[in-house]
């Protein structure tokens, strides 16, 4: 078939639009009149700094991130690693700006006299008994980026905050906890991080505000650029690039310049090492990265442009660059309540796994007649033979998932619609 035949809902990679798809077949094979593609020219040249500029500019815009100077500011990075990278990532970083808050503490406390090797006890006596690492778990990817934090800073060092399964029949993921069940580390100052997922990709699951949290990091992977963010809220954002913003091989963040102080300021892997504690790959550690535009080694400078056309893209449809992100947000609960209320409509065929209250906009998983595995092969049987791809569920959890990137245009989303309206006749 031809690209203009299907339609795509890939929970990631997942469809980018066609424009910039077309554009990129050209700039490999050369690159703004140079005689040379876009993959073949140096991350460091006068070209791909100013696709980074514009990259990072295109981000800003779109979601009212502060500038980067000033304490108030922050920084755009671009890294490599996934989203999976940023589980350790958050762990490496936040954990280090904790202990060398403690260290300078101790060192401004110490009596004139006192050895090191007394003060690093000190510090890793403060460290044992206090430091945690407070975790929101609400699906399989905060529950992932929890089990990296155990393997890199021990178990008892993570504090489950929530875990979804509990509260809720059946022992299944698909609700957020009320706040009121949270158990938050106690004292904030213990709090290295507050680490949630913004969008469960996996299990349909997204937070309709930031939760409360002392330095809070998100992970964004799944819907980042659907709608406003508060920024401010946050110590650190990441996300895959693969889903919403581009191709994969790019991973973003945006963190706080309270957070991203000189190296001289933070711990330094002399220290963590004493301690016992992690230190992370260069390529993973954020103010290196920082410190060198996103430069620190070779970016694909190609997925940064891809990210940077579909941001721009977001911006020239819309009237002014503010009301970018807030029209996208419109599209993508329009083509969200279209889809979840065909579905409503027929409670007997379809059930809608998580609950009503914590739908996500991007991720729509459901049970065709209750996950009878037959009727869920001829769902996405009848589905594929009109082209309407990518939509089994993923592995672990079976059933069907309609991702609802924003690429997926709204004449896809009405087609979906009207087989998933179709199918449920067909089925009574
Ligand atoms: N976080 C979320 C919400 C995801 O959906 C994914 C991947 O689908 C990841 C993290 C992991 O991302 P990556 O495969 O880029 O490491």
């Amino acid at each position: 078939p031809d690209r203009k035949d299907i339609h795509y809902f890939g929970a990631g990679p997942a469809p980018l639009p066609t424009e910039v798809l077309e554009e990129a077949s050209k700039v490999l094979l050369n690159y703004e009149k140079k005689g040379i593609g876009i993959t073949e020219i140096s991350h460091r040249s006068p070209e791909a700094n100013a696709i980074l500029a514009s990259t990072k500019s295109a981000l800003r815009t779109l979601l009212s991130i502060p500038d980067s100077d000033g304490p108030d500011g922050y920084e755009i990075l671009f890294l490599q690693g996934g989203g999976s990278g940023e589980f350790s990532a958050t762990v490496y970083h936040m954990v280090s700006i904790w202990v060398a808050k403690q260290w300078k503490h101790i060192q401004n406390h110490s009596h004139i006299g006192v050895g090191e090797d007394v003060a690093i006890a000190a510090l890793r006596d403060v460290v044992e008994e206090k430091m945690k690492l407070d975790y929101l778990v609400t699906g399989s990817w905060s529950l992932k980026a929890s089990q990296e934090a155990a393997r890199l800073v021990g178990e008892e060092k993570v504090n489950i905050v929530a875990d979804a399964r509990k509260h809720r029949e059946g022992g299944k993921f698909g609700v957020v906890p009320a706040e009121d069940t949270f158990t938050a580390t106690t004292d904030e100052a213990d709090c290295a991080m507050t680490y949630y997922c913004d969008n469960e990709t996996v299990d349909g699951v997204e937070f309709q505000a930031p939760p409360s949290g002392h330095n809070l990091v998100a992970d964004m992977s799944s819907n980042f650029l659907s709608r406003p963010i508060d920024v401010k809220r946050h110590a650190a954002i990441f996300g895959g690039a693969q889903k919403n913003i581009g191709t994969t091989g790019v991973t973003l963040a945006i963190i706080s310049k309270k957070f991203l102080p000189p190296h001289a300021e933070m711990a330094d892997s002399k220290l963590l090492r004493k301690l016992g504690l992690p230190v992370g790959p260069v390529v993973l550690d954020w103010p290196t990265i920082a410190k060198n535009n996103s430069l620190y080694n070779t970016l694909p400078i190609f997925d940064v442009w891809i990210a940077g056309q579909v941001m721009e893209r977001l911006i020239s449809l819309h009237s002014d660059a503010s009301s970018a992100i807030k029209g996208q947000e419109d599209e993508s609960d329009k083509k969200a309540g279209m889809l979840y209320g065909a579905l409503d409509g027929y409670p007997e065929i379809y059930s809608v796994v998580p609950d009503m209250s914590v739908r996500s906009r991007m991720n729509i998983c459901v049970r065709v007649k209750g996950g009878h595995a037959e009727a869920e092969k001829a769902f996405l049987k009848g589905a594929e033979a009109k082209g309407l791809m990518g939509l089994k569920g993923h592995r672990s959890v079976g059933g069907v998932r309609i991702s609802n990137y924003n690429a997926v245009p709204v004449a896809a989303a009405e087609k979906l619609t009207a087989y998933l309206e179709e199918f449920a006749k067909e089925q009574k």
